[in-house]
């Protein structure tokens, strides 16, 4: 009904080794398989370790499974002396669809400021990447300035210098709601959301603003995802630690 495909995307942050990793697609595939999961209703991808990806890809392509993958990070430089870092084109090489960008966790532990974030986006770009973008306010943040300016803000700066039609998934992450089992209401991630949308519409454009997907991210579990989506401006989910969980990021998948 809102002409958007529902997306559900697992970040794995840093769980399962290569091997693990490629047991749980496997696993993943097969239970999706068996549920007559239609990826055309909805959009699954998973977004394993760096180390993972080869491995991830190879699946992937060998068994022509219909999950997406993609990185969780992405240099903003194009290659060089950087130790450590992974480009855009090496996803790309990878035929990784998409990759997350400004995690709070890479925003808190590796100061990752709102004009690195928009660097990463322009990077991701350039190579035909789709980034996820990642905002949300902190607890002191919302209790400072509201529900809405935080994340409002944080997406405006990573958009900056991004096309009218730049190809982009929003992730609206409430800091305060990650990994505390304290999803935010279905309500609290549709105002958000809304704010959001009306922001793509100002610094992107209208047809953006109506085809970009904005995911809802904190504690979402199998039993809250249907909430969720029910709202105008909540096209999926980016989930963390029940991503990891067989049974539950594949009903997650299945949320209708
Ligand atoms: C995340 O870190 O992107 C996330 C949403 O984590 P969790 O689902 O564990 O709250």
């Amino acid at each position: 009904p809102k002409g958007r495909v529902p997306f559900i995307a697992g970040n794995w942050k840093m769980n399962l080794d290569h091997l693990q990793a490629i047991a749980f697609v496997q696993k993943l595939a097969w239970t999706l398989k068996d549920a007559n999961h239609d990826f055309r209703d909805v959009e699954v991808a998973v977004f394993p370790p760096f180390t993972d990806l080869r491995s991830v890809q190879t699946l992937i392509s060998a068994d022509k499974l219909e999950l997406k993958f993609g990185g969780q990070d992405v240099s903003q430089h194009e290659s060089g002396a950087y130790t450590g870092e992974i480009s855009g084109a090496f996803l790309a090489a990878l035929e990784a669809e998409y990759v997350i960008i400004g995690h709070s966790e890479r925003r808190q532990y590796h100061g990752e400021s709102d004009e690195i974030v928009a660097a990463k986006v322009a990077a991701a770009l350039k190579h035909g990447l789709v980034p996820v973008i990642c905002v949300g306010e902190t607890a002191e943040d919302l209790e400072k300035y509201g529900p809405s300016a935080v994340p409002v803000s944080q997406l405006k700066a990573a958009l900056n210098g991004a096309a009218p039609d730049a190809n982009i998934v929003v992730a609206y992450e409430p800091v305060w709601a990650i990994g505390s089992g304290q999803a935010a209401t279905p309500e609290q991630a549709q105002q958000v959301a809304g704010a959001l949308r009306a922001l793509l519409g100002e610094v992107l454009s209208a047809e953006a603003a109506e085809a970009t997907r904005i995911l809802y991210g904190g504690s979402v579990k199998a039993n809250n995802i249907a909430g969720f989506l029910r709202e105008t401006d909540v096209d999926g989910a980016l989930v963390g630690g029940a991503s990891l969980d067989l049974k539950e990021f594949s009903s997650i998948a299945q949320f209708r």
